[in-house]
């Protein structure tokens, strides 16, 4: 009935690897948030990839058709009280992807600069985000014709937020049916999350 595409996300090092039932990206966000930057320094210590700046970050349709690997994936919490969970892989530490309970296991975060993948990248860039954390010796942000969002506090930004239509699609509790299982449900499978208690704001490297 659908001509979807299936796509995969595998780590750098081959071990790990899911596949997607839908290989669109539906959202891109640039984002300077100190969690995003932690959990890049905290793997690149532990072997994985060089830190990006500002990190690229997609939104992926969260319907998991097969998992390859899942014995090499661990999953992870910056601090006990956060709320996005990591799933890595544990040989080469590769970022396969991130959850939040905002998502409503709808779609799920990967990082394409941090894992492979074969996923279509092709969505236009939503806003910059976050820029609150973002370190004063990294390079200036990119004077993209979007927009940028120093935090989400202020009643201001949260109105600019909810105006952007793609949030509001995406964001939502999914009403169409579930191909495979959800990101939640894989991280769930992988085991209860290990808590690396950084301190907020710190640099790890
Ligand atoms: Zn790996
Ligand atoms: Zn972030």
């Amino acid at each position: 009935m659908s001509n979807l595409q299936s796509g995969t996300i595998s780590c750098k090092c081959g071990r790990c690897e899911i596949t997607v039932a839908d290989k669109r990206a539906v959202q891109y966000f640039r984002c300077g948030c100190e969690d995003c930057r932690q959990g890049l320094e905290w793997a690149r210590i532990k072997g994985g990839d060089k830190l990006e700046q500002l990190p690229h970050l997609y939104y992926i349709p969260a319907d998991i058709t097969s998992v390859k690997g899942k014995d090499f994936m661990e999953v992870y919490k910056l601090r006990c009280e956060g709320r996005s969970t990591r799933l890595y892989c544990g040989s080469c530490y590769s970022l396969m992807g991130v959850e939040h309970p905002n998502y409503q296991g709808n779609v799920f975060l990967i990082f394409p600069r941090h894992c492979k993948t074969d996923c279509d990248l092709s969505v236009k860039l939503t806003a910059i985000i976050c820029m609150i954390d973002y370190p004063e010796d990294y390079d200036a942000p990119p004077e993209d014709e979007v927009p940028l969002f120093y935090s989400r506090k202020f009643k201001q930004e949260q109105k600019r937020w909810s105006q952007i239509p793609l949030v509001a699609a995406n964001f939502k509790q999914r009403t169409k049916p579930r191909k495979g299982i959800s990101f939640t449900e894989l991280i769930e499978a992988v085991g209860p999350p290990k808590i690396l208690n950084l301190e907020k704001g710190e640099r790890l490297i």
